[in-house]
């Protein structure tokens, strides 16, 4: 790489050391190669400033900061981001929110941050934009004349045909993407779902080996599957944990799901899985505690209300019918537990169910199989809709939406024999240190570098 690396994404880390797998991968990526790391500050501003602030604690490399006023969060972020693209990414288009104010302050916002970006990028830097907050942002970089090489990571699941159509801005969506170099998304099956939504344009037209045109730009789509560091998570999982096993066990099994509350985590649909299982188990299956640890999230966001209430009723409904009086089915934790907590925890647990109804990818399935004990591993139970499930093909796979099949892959886990269960964690723990979160950003920047710089603007003399 010949000039700087400059990352945007919407948040980043402030204040402490970085932790969490993405973070810290862009951490040490940056900290090796140099460069900008540039997010959106944590604190309102009146009027927003038209340069990026410098803030601390880069290590090697710089950092700094984009502010929003109230109002644009509320419209670029919760609104657009969240209300909009977050759903319809989500194949959940009955739960968008419509509304013009949203598409402004989104707009306004990308075209700030380009323009911002345009006064200090050089021709031979490389700018990896992360996720679905920033889609228009090469398009409006390339307006000012910026002919760097732009990267786009998307970290959710690309959207269907049907679904683009539903956005007010589905004829900029093409425009806004094929104005990247490069466009990286999670699975294959993503991979397919961009190209066949350019082909159905009159003026996509394929290339070879993942490049695509579209009217007068080329840019090339390819999946990196993201990845954990695996190994500084098997180490966490193996400290002693802070909370009393004992307590956690309560004379039961553990089955465990861990997710920010978000209806496309499908929580509800598990919990109807784990009822199910609860009314038509063996009796030579054992008692089990589900312990479900959900963070809320976007709480401001009606969707995100309505998932809440489903979520609570549904518990207390099963913790009624089946509980006793020393046990109880489903402790629900709307809380977020911190990460050497948490992976001890992932090692205690029998069963985790990652049952998403669509996702990304998915980092707790592989955060799950990177704690666990080899000789005595838990069991994955993985949604065939999370992006995880195109490469963990040994867990149980299952269909989230039905409560039956996820019950019986409950009662298929405890029955497993320990062979099994240490084969197919063998194989899955191969898959995690295979797509390694290190090796990701590498193999992005890596086909970023190489792909052909955009021509400068036809009035330019030509790029050297
Ligand atoms: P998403 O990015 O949609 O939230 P992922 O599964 O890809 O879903 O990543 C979630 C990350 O957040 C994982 O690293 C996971 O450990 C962490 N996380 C999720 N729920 C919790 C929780 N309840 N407590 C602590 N960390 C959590």
């Amino acid at each position: 790489m010949t000039g700087r690396l400059i990352v945007l994404s919407n948040r980043i880390p402030t204040g402490g050391p970085p932790s969490g797998g993405l973070v810290v991968a862009i951490h040490e990526l940056l900290a090796e190669r140099g460069g900008l790391w540039i997010g959106s500050g944590d604190d309102f501003a009146e009027t927003p400033s038209e340069s990026f602030q410098p803030v601390e604690g880069g290590k090697g490399y710089d950092k700094a900061i984009f502010d929003l006023t109230e109002a644009e969060y509320n419209e670029f972020y919760l609104g657009y981001a969240n209300s909009v693209l977050w759903p319809l990414c989500h194949h959940r288009t009955d739960l968008i929110a419509l509304d013009r104010q949203y598409a402004e302050g989104y707009a306004r916002v990308n075209a700030r941050v380009a323009r911002m970006l345009a006064q200090i990028v050089e021709p031979e830097d490389v700018i990896w934009v992360h996720d679905y907050h920033f889609l228009p942002l090469a398009l409006e970089l390339r307006k000012l004349g910026v002919t760097a090489r732009i990267g786009l990571f998307l970290h959710i699941p690309f959207p269907t045909l049907p679904d683009i159509e539903a956005l007010p801005e589905r004829d900029d969506f093409y425009y806004w993407l094929a104005a990247f170099d490069l466009v990286g998304l999670q699975t294959e099956a993503d991979v397919a779902r961009c190209l066949d939504s350019y082909r159905a344009r009159p003026s996509g037209e394929m290339l070879f080996n993942g490049r695509v045109k579209f009217d007068d730009r080329a840019f090339e789509v390819r999946s990196f599957p993201i990845g954990i560091d695996g190994k500084t998570f098997t180490e966490t999982a193996q400290k002693p944990i802070t909370h009393n096993p004992v307590y956690i066990r309560a004379n039961a099994k553990l089955i465990l799901g861990v997710d920010r509350l978000d209806y496309s985590k499908g929580i509800p649909h598990r919990v109807r899985g784990f009822g199910t299982w609860l009314e038509n188990r063996s009796p030579e299956s054992p008692r089990a505690t589900f312990i479900q640890i959900t963070p809320p999230s976007r709480e401001t966001v009606p969707a995100y209300q309505a998932i809440k209430r489903e979520l609570e009723a549904l518990v207390g409904q099963i913790n009624g019918r089946y509980g006793e009086l020393d046990w109880t089915p489903i402790r629900l934790i709307e809380r977020g537990v911190p990460r050497d907590t948490l992976a001890p925890l992932y090692r205690l647990a029998d069963i985790a169910l990652v049952t998403p109804l669509a996702d990304g990818m998915n980092l707790v399935a592989k955060e799950f199989v990177a704690a666990q004990d080899p000789e005595d591993p838990g069991v994955l139970i993985l949604s065939r809709s999370a992006g995880a499930a195109e490469q963990m093909t040994e867990a149980l796979i299952v269909n989230p939406h039905d409560a039956e099949e996820v019950g019986d892959a409950i009662e298929r886990a405890f029955m497993m024999p320990r062979e099994e269960r240490q084969a197919r964690h063998a194989a899955l723990l191969q898959v995690v240190r295979d797509t390694d979160i290190f090796d990701w950003g590498t193999s992005f920047l890596d086909r970023l570098n190489r792909v052909e710089r955009k021509s400068p603007p036809a009035a330019s003399s030509g790029e050297t």
